[in-house]
């Protein structure tokens, strides 16, 4: 059977060394000494000043609306995955939506402001598929409003815009190092920032808002990295080249060799693609079906990312009817797409989508 990802598994004794040096220390978790080195080596990696290791990308989300005292509405994406929308209701915010831009999946900022209102306290873009947003067009909209900006960078690892990477703008910038990702630790999460004052308060807020053993400074929560978490991310960082360069050749063998009727996000100019995933647009929802049950009746499951669109959910209590995103969700397909796939299989994929008519 091949999925849409699998996870990377790194060299089991590498992991094991770790393990031995967690059991030999006795610390197991609150900020021990392989979370720190994990910091440290992805604030170099990634080129970022603050970077706050956490447990998962959903509390990075939750975390990062804390540290800005979000209130009210939050204009948001409605192209993505569930977490974007479901974590501003589980902190009590409103997400509004702007549509898509169709071609580069996110979200449009010409359709921002019409969503503004004297309730709205930030924005809330997501990087879709790695591709970044138009980040200075969004900025200056939240300029004029005085609005706050968040990234769910989550599938945006190693992602660079305009030769810096693309985690250094907004106010603050959330990844996601789930097993399916790119580059994971398990279950974890990071919260990036320039601002010092915010990374201090993003420290406290995921240790219950503890400050020393006798002093509780505020509202805080458990949203801390584990050890073995940041030992699979240090095992994992070591191989992140070669890991970005099978996923590079993979995608090529889809773009090459996929058929004309289909086509592809449109990267932006400023950046080159991270090959988190494989998305590709089919020309209507009944051929992506079509296409669909063919790769499953082969034990091929790709993945209906992001279907289906946001704006749709039932719980909802503003209803809007996104139609890029409504279209868009309707006809892409992620392909399976990691380092231990074949060229061999990826071809395969390929001769399956084509033979369907
Ligand atoms: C994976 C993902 C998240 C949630 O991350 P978890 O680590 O699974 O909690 C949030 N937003 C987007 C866009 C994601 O793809």
């Amino acid at each position: 059977m091949i999925t849409v990802t699998k996870t990377y598994l790194p060299n089991k004794a590498k992991y094991q060394a770790y393990v031995d040096q967690i059991f030999a220390s006795g610390w197991l978790t609150n900020n021990g000494a392989l979370v720190q080195k994990l910091e440290q080596r992805l604030k170099e990696h990634l080129g970022v000043k603050h970077l706050i290791l956490v447990a998962n990308g959903s509390l990075a989300l939750q975390v990062a609306y804390q540290a800005l005292n979000l209130t009210g509405e939050v204009i948001t994406t409605p192209f993505s995955f569930a977490a974007t929308t479901n974590t501003l209701l589980w902190e009590g915010l409103t997400p509004v939506f702007a549509d898509i831009n169709p071609n580069t999946f996110n979200i449009d900022p010409k359709l921002i402001e019409a969503q503004i209102t004297t309730n709205t306290s930030a924005i809330l873009p997501v990087h879709v598929f790695g591709n970044p947003c138009e980040v200075e067009a969004i900025q200056a909209i939240a300029n004029k409003h005085q609005l706050k900006v968040i990234y769910d960078a989550a599938h945006a690892f190693g992602t660079e815009y305009k030769d810096e990477s693309v985690l250094n703008y907004g106010d603050i910038s959330t990844l996601s190092f789930h097993a399916t990702k790119l580059f994971h630790t398990i279950e974890g999460g990071a919260v990036i920032t320039n601002d010092d004052q915010l990374a201090k308060k993003i420290r406290l807020l995921i240790n219950f808002g503890i400050t020393s053993p006798t002093t509780i400074e505020s509202v805080g929560t458990n949203a801390k990295m584990n050890e073995f978490e940041a030992a699979m991310g240090l095992c994992v960082l070591d191989d992140i080249e070669n890991i970005k360069q099978r996923r590079a050749e993979i995608w090529k063998t889809y773009q090459q060799e996929l058929p004309s009727n289909l086509s592809f996000q449109q990267w932006n100019q400023h950046s080159q693609n991270n090959h988190a995933y494989a998305p590709v647009l089919f020309e209507s929802e009944e051929e992506l079906l079509k296409a669909e049950a063919k790769l499953k009746e082969n034990s091929i499951l790709p993945r209906r990312y992001f279907y289906p669109s946001l704006d749709t959910l039932e719980y909802l209590k503003i209803k809007q009817n996104c139609r890029n995103s409504r279209d868009i969700a309707s006809r892409v397909l992620c392909l399976p797409i990691f380092p231990t796939l074949s060229t061999g299989q990826s071809k395969k994929v390929n001769n399956i989508i084509s033979g369907v008519k």
